[in-house]
């Protein structure tokens, strides 16, 4: 099919271009083409964890009221399409075995309540806790598997010894507190992405195969772009150009000289066999809070000290090794990540990836999680992968305007673009289309770093909570 001219081009056909052409094709704007340099969802979007959380206490309310709002939709897609997304709400858990942790946990919670995360519930003696904080014995209740309707929203605060045992008992055992965060789950974010295509498709959206190379702008406003393709390149006229391009989204601003705060983080996930079951196959996303030092004999630890490559390994290692279990049935698959490299990396496609990190993550995980040691043995076949957080300097995405009029971005959605991916499209729509912006959509502006006060007041920022 030949295209010559489209209301609106999408440059990029991940998880945010689908979302925004899915809402843009509902708003009947007019002929829709998204240009899709590699497969749909194929570069980061099907690297996801798929998990999603509304569990963002942060310096203001922007991310946890962007997250419910996602999270709403997911639930109404849910709703529309039973069986497709597998929705769950198993929540979140942080543990920890770490005194220190309960008063900054309880902190975190009393914001994550005040930000509209909701109600936080205080299991155990903690003389910290408000009366209308603290729940009453007995009423913790534990996550449905599979269902997402009537589950409690929140999140439990656990400090009493007997309960974590009981309702955790795979947990290390010097683990003294855990925060169940509670409007929190995993979906089949691929399942997800394919409705939007299904969707944008149905309304006459267009995947073009080809790399967008060029934008023309005519009298300071988007006029076409050139897209090179098998069959060589075309320009396509049109309006309005949606940056979606993921980890290339600095590249694509480019082309209009554009520059983008943003830098790429590489980020590894393993799947790995865990035939022994020990991670609770109906159970919640496993967090460890706690920075730790590998477990290595002593021969084993030497040898890392004097390598100057490895040496880190028998370091302290930052906290939050994650897993959780994947698919149903029988399946004994677990997913398991750990964000020990956090620095910038030079973008690279395919993302290279690295053969020990399944080893280091079991490790790593096997601290929260004892019963994994055995496997440490004989590390269990592992499926790799990753993909690069997108990030801006406060880890906040970018949806909006950019300073080329037509020109729209939906990017630098770092480790959190499924679950962001609903609310973001909706926003998106609205700057397009001039409806009411609701309250979130100053914190994602695209030109908020324009304000030098803005700039000043998140280098003030602490830790972005980014798994
Ligand atoms: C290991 C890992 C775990 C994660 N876990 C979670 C999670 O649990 N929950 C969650 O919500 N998020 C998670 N994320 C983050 C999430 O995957 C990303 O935020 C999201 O996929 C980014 O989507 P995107 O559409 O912006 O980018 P992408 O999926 O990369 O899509 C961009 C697309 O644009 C195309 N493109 C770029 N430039 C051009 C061009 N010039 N011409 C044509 N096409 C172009 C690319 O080929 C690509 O297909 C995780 C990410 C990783 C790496």
């Amino acid at each position: 099919m030949v295209v010559s001219s489209a209301d609106v081009v999408i440059c990029g056909a991940g998880i945010a271009g689908l979302a925004a052409a899915a809402e843009l094709a509902r708003a009947d704007i007019g002929k829709i083409v998204i240009v899709e340099r590699g497969d749909p969802l194929a570069l980061t979007s099907d690297k996801s964890t798929e998990c999603y959380r509304n569990w963002w206490p942060g310096p203001d309310a922007a991310m946890v009221q962007l997250m419910n709002r996602s999270i709403d939709r997911l639930e109404q897609l849910d709703s529309a399409n039973p069986g497709r997304i597998r929705l769950n709400r198993r929540g979140y858990l942080y543990a920890s075995a770490d005194q220190a942790q309960i008063p900054l946990l309880l902190e975190s919670g009393r914001t994550a309540t005040l930000q509209g995360a909701g109600p936080l519930r205080v299991h155990g003696d903690l003389a910290a806790a408000t009366p209308a904080e603290r729940a009453p014995t007995g009423s913790y209740r534990p996550a449905a598997a599979h269902n997402w309707r009537d589950q409690p929203a929140g999140a439990d605060l656990i400090v009493d010894p007997a309960l974590l045992r009981e309702q955790f008992p795979f947990l290390n055992e010097q683990t003294v507190v855990a925060l169940h965060a509670r409007r929190c789950g995993w979906f089949s974010g691929q399942q997800f992405g394919m409705l939007l295509l299904e969707a944008a498709r149905a309304a006459g959206a267009i995947l073009l195969r080809g790399e967008l190379t060029a934008i023309e702008q005519r009298g300071g406003k988007v006029s076409s772009v050139e897209v090179a393709g098998a069959e060589g390149s075309i320009t396509i006229a049109t309006p309005l150009l949606i940056n979606a391009a993921g980890p290339l989204a600095g590249a694509c601003a480019g082309l209009m000289g554009i520059e983008l705060p943003l830098i790429n983080e590489l980020h590894l996930k393993a799947a790995i066999a865990d035939p022994l079951m020990v991670v609770p196959r109906e159970g919640p996303m496993l967090i460890w809070n706690d920075s730790i030092t590998l477990d290595w004999d002593a021969d084993e630890r030497a040898a890392l000290r004097d390598d100057p490559d490895l040496h880190w390994l028998a370091e302290r290692m930052p906290a939050g090794a994650h897993c959780r279990p994947e698919g149903e049935g029988t399946s004994t698959q677990v997913l398991m990540l750990w964000d020990y490299h956090s620095e910038p990396a030079p973008l690279i496609i395919p993302p290279p990836l690295d053969d020990t990190f399944p080893e280091i993550v079991l490790r790593g995980m096997a601290h929260m999680l004892p019963g994994l040691r055995p496997y440490l043995e004989r590390v269990p076949r592992a499926y790799l992968d990753g993909g690069y957080y997108t990030k801006t300097p406060e880890n906040r995405p970018l949806i909006g305007p950019l300073p080329v009029e037509g020109a729209y971005i939906i990017g630098a959605f770092s480790g959190f673009g499924l679950m962001a991916a609903p609310a973001a499209a909706e926003l998106l729509a609205a700057h397009i289309l001039g409806r009411a912006l609701p309250s979130y959509a100053a914190a994602f502006h695209p030109q908020r770093y324009a304000d030098p006060a803005y700039a000043a007041r998140i280098a003030a920022w602490g830790a972005s909570g980014q798994l």
